[in-house]
């Protein structure tokens, strides 16, 4: 969000001579508080400022790349999340081909007879599986799949944020969103894959508006 020049100006007199309150930076600017009072809201709720109660506007310190870091923070899986696929252990390198394409999604979750997480196949595993056999429906995906314990996993309460450095150092499309049950188990409860995190980007765009 751009500030206004008339914000830059309210921020220079809190930095300066804060804690003040709004009718004292009113009369500084020539202004009267009501005109003032939207500048304040915004800036009390992007942080640069805070207030409190009898004591007035105070500067918060925080830069404005340290509050979109803040804000970015805030932005949890669980808010972004879709809906997890997933096939089971004894479905063949067909199944898995077909769930993909009804279902349009890259990466499949795999779970064993009890619904827990083992595994999860993407496109690139599938094709690699596919090149130059013929009875697909014969190739379990659970000999192809990445298997548990190297499954990289995220939680509905992680950042975004967080999750979008995995995608990048881990160079992969997506996770399974999980729940650890009490036997230690992953149940999956949803996928994040990067479309999700380019959602997020695009709300944080236009947040203001919403
Ligand atoms: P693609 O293989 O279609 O390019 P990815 O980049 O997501 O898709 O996957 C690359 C490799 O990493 C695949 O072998 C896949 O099984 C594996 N993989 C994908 N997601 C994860 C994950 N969350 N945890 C561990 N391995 C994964």
């Amino acid at each position: 969000m751009e500030l206004s020049k008339r914000q830059h100006r309210i921020i220079e007199i809190v930095k300066e001579k804060g804690p003040i309150t709004g009718e004292k930076i009113a009369e500084i600017l020539g202004l009267t508080r009501a005109t003032l009072r939207p500048d304040l809201t915004i800036l009390t709720m992007s942080g640069y400022l805070d207030a409190r109660p009898r004591v007035g506007y105070y500067y918060t310190g925080k830069t404005g790349g340290e509050l979109f870091q803040e804000r970015l923070l805030k932005l949890k899986v669980k808010d972004f999340q879709s809906i997890p696929v997933v096939i089971s252990e004894d479905a063949s390198v067909y199944d898995g081909i077909c769930s993909m394409f009804l279902e349009d999604v890259g990466t499949l979750f795999v779970v064993n007879s009890a619904g827990k997480l083992i595994g999860l196949v993407s496109r690139k595993d599938l094709l690699r599986a596919s090149m130059g056999k013929q009875d697909l429906e014969g190739i379990p995906v659970s000999i192809i799949m990445t298997r548990m314990p190297n499954i990289t996993v995220c939680f509905p309460e992680d950042s975004m944020l967080e999750i979008a450095n995995k995608l990048i150092s881990k160079q992969i499309d997506g996770l399974p969103v999980v729940k650890l049950d009490k036997n230690g188990s992953y149940d999956v409860v949803g996928r994040l894959t990067k479309t999700n995190i380019t959602k997020a980007f695009a709300y944080i765009g236009t947040e203001e508006q919403n």
